[in-house]
């Protein structure tokens, strides 16, 4: 049960009683102490370490989309409860409070944008969502726009950030492996790039299928990408792991990932190695289709909906 119930730890933000000294926080890795305006505007790294602290999905959206092109799909596929879960809690009532906090049906977005004026198939899993666990509608969505990238003749673009399979879906969400990883099969074989980058945390099922199965991998600095978490492998070989095992660095150095990117850095560097993959690989891509029509329609649910 303790599985169900862990700790998250999050970094607080210090409220003074004088006015003027709100919105201080500690960085919980170089404990310098920061601003929360200087943090939003060094798009959530911190200033004196660099230290890459989460953002939510809508502004991962923002930060790799251009302006005004996103279109999300099916972001009305809703998640059900058919083996009728109960741990601590029914799984309905987490996936309500979920759906609550996020004002979202899922754990994943899904859609189209203009990457520095490429048009890329982007999904992003939202670890705010019930730890961004691949559930079957998370599975299901990531399926349908791999296919969509298929069909269409995009690049394909999957951000994770996720705890793994959602235990309370049991075997449903297991599956979510073989099907996404199947559904990139294909899109390998039609030479149509896909791109995985993965962030601070990417584990369990979502490593061992689609994240890991990218034509590139990239991470985020000093993200803990894993299997099995170090607490779990310490209670079954009964040891320690080195401080930085399961860190980009260190994966990057035992030939996991391809590179690692700062958040920065990140729509550059993904839009170079897009326009690079697509003149070498990319079959003759049909005319570009129009955004236009749907997206403000799209953007209104997006921006308006998403509490921060
Ligand atoms: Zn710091």
């Amino acid at each position: 049960m303790k599985l169900f119930s862990r700790s998250k730890p999050k970094i607080k933000i210090q409220e003074t009683k004088n006015e003027g000294f709100n919105g201080w926080l500690k960085c919980s890795h170089c404990k310098e102490l920061i601003h929360i305006k200087e943090l939003e505007q060094n798009v959530n790294c911190c200033p004196k370490c660099d230290y890459h602290y989460r953002i939510s999905a809508v502004e991962r959206i923002r930060l790799l989309a251009d302006t005004d092109t996103f279109v999300e799909m099916y972001e009305d596929m809703k998640p059900s409860d058919p083996l009728n879960f109960v741990d601590t809690e029914p799984y309905k009532d987490r996936l309500e409070k979920a759906q609550k906090k996020t004002a979202r049906n899922e754990g994943v977005i899904i859609g189209e944008c203009l990457l520095n004026g490429q048009e890329v198939a982007l999904g992003v899993m939202d670890f705010s969502f019930m730890g961004g666990s691949m559930g079957s509608v998370v599975g299901e969505k990531l399926t349908l726009l791999i296919e969509h990238a298929l069909k269409e003749c995009l690049p394909l673009i999957i951000v994770s950030a996720s705890g793994g399979a959602r235990m309370q879906e049991s075997s449903l969400s297991l599956m979510q492996m073989a099907k996404t990883s199947a559904a990139l099969t294909k899109l390998g074989k039609a030479s149509i790039p896909f791109i995985s980058i993965l962030t601070n945390p990417t584990t369990g099922g979502i490593t061992a299928s689609f994240a890991s199965l990218g034509d590139l991998i990239i991470a985020e600095p000093k993200a803990l990408i894993c299997f099995a978490g170090p607490r779990v492998i310490e209670q079954t070989i009964g040891e320690k792991l080195p401080p930085e095992a399961q860190k980009s660095e260190f994966l990057l150095e035992h030939g996991m990932l391809d590179c690692i990117v700062r958040r920065k850095d990140l729509k550059g560097k993904v839009s170079s190695f897009i326009s690079y993959l697509h003149q070498e690989k990319l079959p003759k891509k049909k005319k570009t289709r129009s955004l236009e029509a749907v997206k403000k329609n799209k953007l209104v649910t997006l921006e308006s909906t998403y509490k921060k």
